[in-house]
């Protein structure tokens, strides 16, 4: 198995080291360890070596292994389709997927038969990728406003992107920027369903570039975890073979 433990440290230098050179508290930032086609037995050692939030791209994910995981904050990474929100409404502390008005209404509808207001994020797509999911820069706040009008068990805590992959991350620092800026600029709307508090940016192999932009939550897998093997990962799931 991965040295997880180790790993650990060695991201949390990585993060204290950003943070000192942004001249930002390291306490500032939040570690969400990505544990998608992870087992359960991988993330409580994350757990027992001191993680306290974990992320998952996919619903199927969460149902498999929400009741093997010790207690933890659960985060919902991925692209969420509006047929699934209700696996997992009542299992995650934050959505940071949300990226049209269908999708977070069918949130609403799920939160308030929970009775309870769902936390979620805007994604962005920065660089208005063909492949990448999320809202443009341009069409955020207008998103937001309709949110806001609509979803009363819906409360927005910030926004989260992926920034394009570059050979020498410091390439996409001028997304980051972009999307920090706009953080900046929501942040200012007064709502009481408003509450700016995260900017989800960056991965393994740009967050500290992503701290630089002024990112407050990292979503960190590989690097903790050790590369992802999705066809080791498809053979376990089907039993095996
Ligand atoms: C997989 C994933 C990550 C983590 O990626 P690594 O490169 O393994 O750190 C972060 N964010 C999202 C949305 C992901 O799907």
């Amino acid at each position: 198995m991965e040295d997880i433990k180790g790993n650990l440290g060695k991201v949390h230098e990585r993060i204290r080291t950003a943070a000192q050179k942004a001249d930002r508290p390291e306490e500032d930032i939040t570690l969400v360890a990505v544990s998608k086609t992870r087992t359960p037995e991988e993330i409580n050692t994350a757990i027992d070596a001191g993680v306290t939030d974990i992320g998952e791209n996919k619903v199927q994910e969460i149902m498999d292994k929400y009741e093997a995981v010790k207690p933890v904050r659960w985060h919902m990474i991925g692209h969420l389709q509006t047929n699934k929100v209700k696996y997992i409404i009542d299992k995650v502390d934050l959505i940071h997927s949300v990226d049209s008005l269908k999708l977070a209404k069918e949130i609403n509808k799920r939160a308030g038969q929970h009775e309870k207001v769902m936390d979620i994020l805007i994604q962005i797509n920065p660089a208005d990728e063909e492949s990448k999911f999320g809202v443009s820069l341009g069409e955020v706040r207008g998103l937001i406003e309709q949110i806001l009008e609509e979803c009363e068990n819906v409360r927005i805590r910030g926004l989260m992107s992926v920034a394009p992959i570059a050979e020498d991350p410091n390439d996409v620092k001028v997304y980051f920027d972009g999307v920090k800026q706009r953080f900046d600029e929501c942040s200012q709307i007064d709502h009481p369903r408003l509450d700016f508090k995260y900017l989800s940016m960056g991965m393994s192999h740009d967050f500290e570039v992503a701290i630089e932009a002024g990112s407050n939550v990292v979503r960190v897998g590989s690097a903790i975890f050790g590369e992802r093997d999705y066809e080791a990962f498809r053979r376990m799931k089907n039993g095996g073979n």
